[in-house]
């Protein structure tokens, strides 16, 4: 990858303290850390961008690469509540508690708790919303302009059912996707099988979400985002951020290989977010990892037209370049624990079961990965501190992919002297408030 050079951190570091490294220095390469700096760098900043791997190599890697906009629901839904214990049960279902990572969650699950109740969950619902309604577009509009717009498949998504006695869970999904909004559609089962061919016949019929898309490789979009950028004056060097200070006149921070001055900074680090923030405001954000994983079946790049989720099984699969991706299940077992690839294994029996003709798994690679999570289902897209120079794009658990775009552009909107994030007044690039995203929200 272009982007990412043997460059340390330490050998970029201007030591002379009046001049700075850069204007801008983002912590963390996933698909959000690299979309803010390709915007802050196309808007003429001198842009830095440090990250312990090359980029993509975090949970953007691995992702499921559906643009999921319908999804404007929090995690916490009280609905799911009764479900929960029998699930959490199962080592390879869709939803796992490593009982030994129980006392280190716990207040992170009661808060999600507290935010199932009513009010709480409508403000998540309108912050989701408000997110997933500009991203699409944000994409399309970023990914034209750098010449990629062939990585995004506009051609929709399906969620399909397979039992009858599934049908009312189906149509209760579309109700109240409708009344937020959401275009759907229904499939009858004929549909389904002239759309999808390869699938059961088991399949009793679908939604179809038109404003959804998918990415044909979520590594290479970053690698495009992050070729664009470097085009744009953005340097790119691998280090470990460690600790740092954010002062009145400047941000100072301590890497694995060195020290490195700038006039601001951006935690973009994901799931690893919480300490680097607690570092550098004193500031502690309720932020943990839904552990997710993928199956990647090399033979299988034309089975399915669009990404396909099943409502039963609980996983999505997703038609890449480099095969069909299997993904989904959420894992609480925190950031140290090694990964069950059981669970990854698990989704191709999933999988199977799907399709009319086996799937041919020989190759196939297993992944998991940490989804950054907070406990009312929003991200943190916010600058605090002295100056407001700490700036802050982490949290989008399920939707990082989706709300990446939309969180630069936030994030650019930064710059704007007098900020018009939060103006009233419409223009060109009208962007959603920034009030659902703050940090403080948690204080
Ligand atoms: C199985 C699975 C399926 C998913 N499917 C979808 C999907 O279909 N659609 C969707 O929208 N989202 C999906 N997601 C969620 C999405 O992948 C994430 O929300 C998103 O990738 C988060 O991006 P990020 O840039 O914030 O974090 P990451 O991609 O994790 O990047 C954070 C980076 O920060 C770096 N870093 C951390 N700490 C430091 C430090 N101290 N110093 C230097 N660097 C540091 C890490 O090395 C890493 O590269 C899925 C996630 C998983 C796990």
């Amino acid at each position: 990858m272009t982007a990412s050079t043997s460059t340390s951190a330490a050998s970029s570091t201007n030591r002379d303290e009046a001049v700075p490294d850069a204007d801008i220095v983002v912590i963390g390469a996933g698909v959000v850390g690299v979309a803010c700096a390709l915007e802050l760098s196309r808007r003429g900043r001198k842009v830095l961008v440090i990250d312990r791997e090359s980029p993509g190599m975090g949970a953007s890697f691995g992702n499921a690469g559906h643009m999921a906009t319908e999804q404007v629901f929090p995690v916490a839904d009280a609905s799911l509540l009764w479900r929960i214990p029998g699930m959490l049960m199962d080592s390879t279902g869709p939803l796992r508690l490593d009982w030994r990572y129980l006392p280190k969650a716990a207040p992170w699950f009661m808060r999600l708790m507290w935010n199932m109740r009513a009010e709480p969950a409508r403000r998540a619902t309108a912050g989701l919303r408000t997110l997933n309604e500009a991203s699409l577009a944000a994409w399309q509009s970023l990914l034209n302009d750098i010449g990629q717009a062939r990585l995004l498949k506009t051609d929709g998504s399906l969620l399909v059912h397979e039992k009858p006695d599934t049908a009312e869970e189906l149509e209760g999904v579309a109700k109240r996707m409708q009344a937020q909004g959401v275009p759907v559609e229904r499939f009858p089962r004929d549909k389904v099988l002239a759309t999808a061919p390869e699938l059961t016949e088991a399949i009793q019929g679908a939604l179809f979400f038109p404003d959804t898309a998918h990415v044909t490789n979520p590594y290479r979009l970053v690698e495009a985002l992050a070729r664009a950028a470097e085009q744009h004056g953005a340097r790119f060097v691998q280090g470990d951020v460690k600790t740092g200070r954010v002062r009145d006149d400047g941000v100072h921070l301590e890497t694995s290989t060195g020290s490195v001055t700038a006039s601001r900074v951006l935690v973009a680090c994901g799931a690893h977010s919480a300490p680097l923030v607690a570092a550098l405001s004193g500031l502690r954000v309720p932020l943990d990892t839904e552990r997710g994983y993928h199956l990647m079946l090399p033979r299988e790049p034309h089975r399915l037209p669009m990404a396909v989720t099943s409502l039963e099984r609980r996983f999505i699969m997703t038609p890449m370049e480099k095969g069909l991706r299997l993904a989904g299940t959420v894992e609480f077992a925190g950031l140290k624990r090694a990964p069950n690839m059981e669970r990854a294994w698990q989704l191709e029996r999933l999988a199977q079961g799907m399709f009319r003709r086996p799937l041919d798994s020989k190759g196939a690679t297993p992944w998991m990965g940490f989804r950054p999570s907070l406990p009312d289902s929003l991200p943190v897209i916010d600058q605090v501190g002295p100056g407001k120079r700490l700036w802050l794009a982490f949290g989008h658990h399920h939707l990082g992919l989706t709300q990446a775009a939309v969180t630069a552009r936030l994030v650019g909107s930064f710059l704007n002297e007098g900020s018009t994030a939060n103006s009233s007044k419409p223009t060109a690039r009208a962007l959603p408030s920034l009030e659902p995203y703050r940090l403080l929200r948690f204080a």
